[in-house]
């Protein structure tokens, strides 16, 4: 089932405001996770109302909550998110980060105990949208391990997500790397398993620590293990968010003395950088597009399936793709979300 931008917007949004956020939070919260839909990434898209359900009424995330700065200290910003909407959270610190890198050239910036940041992706796009260069680590607390270390069986992480981004030229859009440090973001094992739907490749353990390709080990109890993404390599950088967006942000680790209550809890330590501090920015352009062109001219084996992309670009054709044709959601998915909405009294003249 195909489901337009406009309604996708709609029903988010009546949620959201249904559920005690005011105007401003409803459409940044609802923008937030429609962009994700349209940039291809379903799992942090309208289906985390389902969630976001549950973590309202136990009291784990709390509406019309903005981030608090803490600490000030000229290219240091510290804010605590206060269990408020992350995609909130984030949207507010990255902008003061933005204001704090123009005079100064360079911020660093963190957020501790915010829920869910949702698509890290976002603030590395308003980063870039302003003309800088943003670097995000993030790990993921009270949800539970889900991400198994290189060689280990059991989960000892969350999926961590990474993210760098750098701006546009005028010939390629803005670079955006951005990532789970898992093979699959969680949220992509509940799209599969709502629509029955098993992965390409093994990308979890079951519970015996066997590589599977079934989404359901990640949605019965006991859990498996997600895989971490290249071996050694994912396995280092998602401990390296872990240790860079704990310890700094002040949140802390997922090490086994902090609770485990079932919502995401996220931390976040990014930089954004203003380019014009380091370097002329017509070199810069110029260089960006010559390497752009010359990544690019690899030949590629399968140019029609596989060409050549460069991070940010399959976001920005899926984002073309689906504001044209609706975004895809499984009956079983869409089933959750009209059941939520209804459950917390959204008027059902809005999910038609
Ligand atoms: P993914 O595996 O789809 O990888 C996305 C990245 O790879 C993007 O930068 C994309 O442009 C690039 N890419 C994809 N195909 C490409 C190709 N063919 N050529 C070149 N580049 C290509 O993403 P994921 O790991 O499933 O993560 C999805 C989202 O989940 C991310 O936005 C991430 O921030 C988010 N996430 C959030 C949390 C959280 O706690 N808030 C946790 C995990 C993940």
């Amino acid at each position: 089932m195909r489901h337009s931008k406009e309604q996708i917007y709609k029903v988010t949004h009546a949620f959201l405001t249904q559920t005690g956020s005011d105007e401003y939070e409803a459409h940044l919260v609802a923008d937030h996770m429609l962009n994700a839909n349209l940039r291809g990434h379903d799992s942090h898209g309208i289906g985390m109302i389902t969630m976001y359900t549950d973590y309202l009424k136990r009291g784990q995330l709390h509406p019309n909550t903005p981030p608090t700065l803490v600490k000030d200290k000229g290219s240091i910003l510290q804010f605590q998110g206060n269990l408020g909407y992350g995609q909130r959270a984030g949207y507010e610190a990255t902008a003061q980060a933005i204001a704090r890198a123009k005079e100064n050239g360079i911020c660093m910036y963190t957020i501790a105990n915010c829920c869910h940041l949702g698509r890290i992706g976002t603030y590395g796009e308003q980063a870039a949208a302003a003309g800088m260069i943003s670097v995000h680590f993030v790990n993921v607390q009270n949800f539970g391990t889900l991400v198994a270390p290189y060689c280990g069986s059991e989960a000892r992480f969350g999926t961590n997500p990474f993210c760098l981004a750098m701006p546009k030229t005028d010939k390629y859009g803005s670079f955006i790397l951005d990532f789970a440090t898992s093979i699959v973001a969680m949220g992509k094992t509940r799209v599969a398993h709502l629509a029955g739907k098993h992965f390409d490749e093994p990308v979890m353990l079951d519970t015996a620590g066997h590589p599977t390709t079934d989404p359901s080990v990640m949605w019965q109890e006991p859990r498996g293990a997600l895989m971490a993404f290249a071996k050694h390599k994912g396995s280092g950088l998602c401990w390296a968010c872990e240790l860079m967006a704990g310890i700094l942000s002040g949140g802390g680790t997922i090490e086994p003395s902090r609770p485990r209550d079932g919502s995401i809890v996220n931390n976040m330590t990014a930089f954004v950088i203003d380019p014009a501090a380091l370097t002329n920015l017509e070199w810069m352009r110029r260089e960006i597009d010559a390497m752009n062109d010359y990544v690019k001219s690899s030949p590629a084996p399968d140019p029609v399936n596989h060409p050549v992309l460069m991070p940010g670009e399959p976001e920005r054709i899926r984002t073309a793709d689906r504001s044209a044709k609706g975004v895809e959601i499984s009956e079983g998915e869409w089933r959750a979300i009209v059941k939520t909405c209804l459950d917390a009294g959204v008027d059902p003249s809005v999910l038609e």
